[in-house]
């Protein structure tokens, strides 16, 4: 029945259909758009075209709407239990969100001696701004603490210990994220909350699982929610902040001014729409099978080592559950050249560094990352090229 359910949904990816081959396994970077997100495009700038927020005509008037239903879109995307409370800032990506985070909303939570919590082995876009927002507080006289969030490479979680230990009184912030885009694993979010208790500001950059799995704030207790609408199917150039608004100074006071990318916008109402009646848990379901099906194929294979969770997933419930997104090198071929020998095999992958910062990988790897348009046939023809590698 999930055969089928995926059968209908990737016939309306028609990058996909047109170009089978080579196979798409790179949606970690970008994910391919539906025919709807293409539809809305076409139709948007054939009738409505027009900037936002200062219209006195239709098309003006209509883009205006649009813009503020995406927003109303994207809080009831991510479950939101107090909408009328909440905002939504919309960026060009999980970059910019968390950029803008950080140097427009950090330093006015904080005060001398507070403290701020950064992953070490994060995506670099998850750690550098709030490296830069320290320095920047330091320089107006206001020193903050960075305390390092660890990663532990045998749960493929946090070391939520090491988090408890560390996190005090004045813990007033936590940067952490939601699916790692090198290892997989499904971050335990409620366990970071327990460490560092009510009061603190949890933000999470969930590029990796908006699109890919059901994202609730009301269950997850976070304070932001940044992510890329390109990874969810939007167009590129897109993504959006979700504030929470209830702990320390008001996001984005005063609203937005200046001219949005308002097809970009809309096409993330779209792309929401779409993902919604697809189903993201069973999105969920189906690219945790395929990476479960590679990773399975993969270990098998002596020739290749997986990043990420070390133990076997089901068996373990302190590991966390990997997404879609298998993370793997050879123990004798470079990455890079391993990336480009399996293109030559019709298969688009990452390979070689993934933006990871601070504690990240050095030595480079090969990425394959999943959407609901892949295959178990993909799959299967990526671990026959793979073993002849072997
Ligand atoms: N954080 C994570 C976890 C990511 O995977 C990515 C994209 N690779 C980013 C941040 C940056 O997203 P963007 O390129 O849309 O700014």
């Amino acid at each position: 029945e999930l055969r089928e359910w995926q059968r209908a949904l990737r016939a309306q990816f028609p990058i996909i259909t047109a170009h089978p081959e080579p196979a798409y396994l790179d949606s970690a970077a970008t994910a391919q758009k539906p025919q709807a997100v293409l539809d809305l495009v076409h139709t948007y700038l054939t009738t409505t075209n027009a900037n936002a927020g200062r219209g006195i005509y239709t098309w003006a008037n209509r883009t205006t709407t649009l813009v503020e239903q995406a927003r109303d879109r994207v809080k009831r995307f991510l479950d939101d239990p107090a909408p009328e409370r909440s905002a939504v800032h919309f960026t060009s990506g999980t970059t910019e969100g968390l950029r803008t985070i950080a140097r427009d909303w950090l330093p006015g939570l904080l005060a001398d001696g507070d403290e701020i919590v950064v992953p070490v082995a994060d995506h670099e876009a998850n750690i550098a701004p709030w490296l830069e927002a320290q320095r920047q507080l330091a320089r107006q006289g206001v020193h903050i603490h960075v305390r390092p969030m660890p990663y532990q490479q045998a749960s493929g979680d946090y070391d939520h210990a090491a988090l408890t230990e560390s996190a005090g009184p004045r813990t007033r912030f936590v940067a952490a994220t939601h699916v790692h885009h090198v290892y997989g694993g499904n971050m335990n979010i409620h366990r970071i909350r327990r460490a560092v208790g009510p009061d603190a500001v949890i933000c999470l950059d969930a590029a990796q699982s908006v699109g890919h799995l059901p994202v609730s704030v009301a269950d997850l207790d976070v304070d932001f929610v940044v992510f890329s609408g390109h990874k969810a199917m939007a167009l590129p150039g897109t993504g959006a902040v979700w504030a929470r608004q209830s702990r320390g100074p008001e996001f984005m006071p005063g609203g937005w001014s200046g001219t949005p990318n308002t097809v970009g916008i809309a096409s993330l109402a779209t792309a929401l729409d779409w993902l919604d009646a697809a189903g993201t848990d069973r999105i969920e379901q189906w690219t945790v099978a395929l990476a479960a099906r590679l990773t399975d194929g993969l270990r098998h294979l002596d020739a290749y080592e997986i990043l990420g969770c070390r133990t076997s997933l089901a068996a373990d419930s302190s590991v966390q559950q990997r997404q879609g997104v298998v993370t793997f090198r050879h123990r004798a071929i470079d990455s890079g050249d391993l990336g480009f020998i399996l293109f030559s095999h019709g298969f688009m992958v990452r390979s070689d560094q993934h933006c990871q910062g601070g504690a990240g990988e050095r030595t480079g790897s090969v990425r394959v990352s999943l959407h609901v348009y892949n295959t178990a046939e993909e799959i299967d023809r990526l671990l026959a090229v793979l073993a002849t590698l072997g």
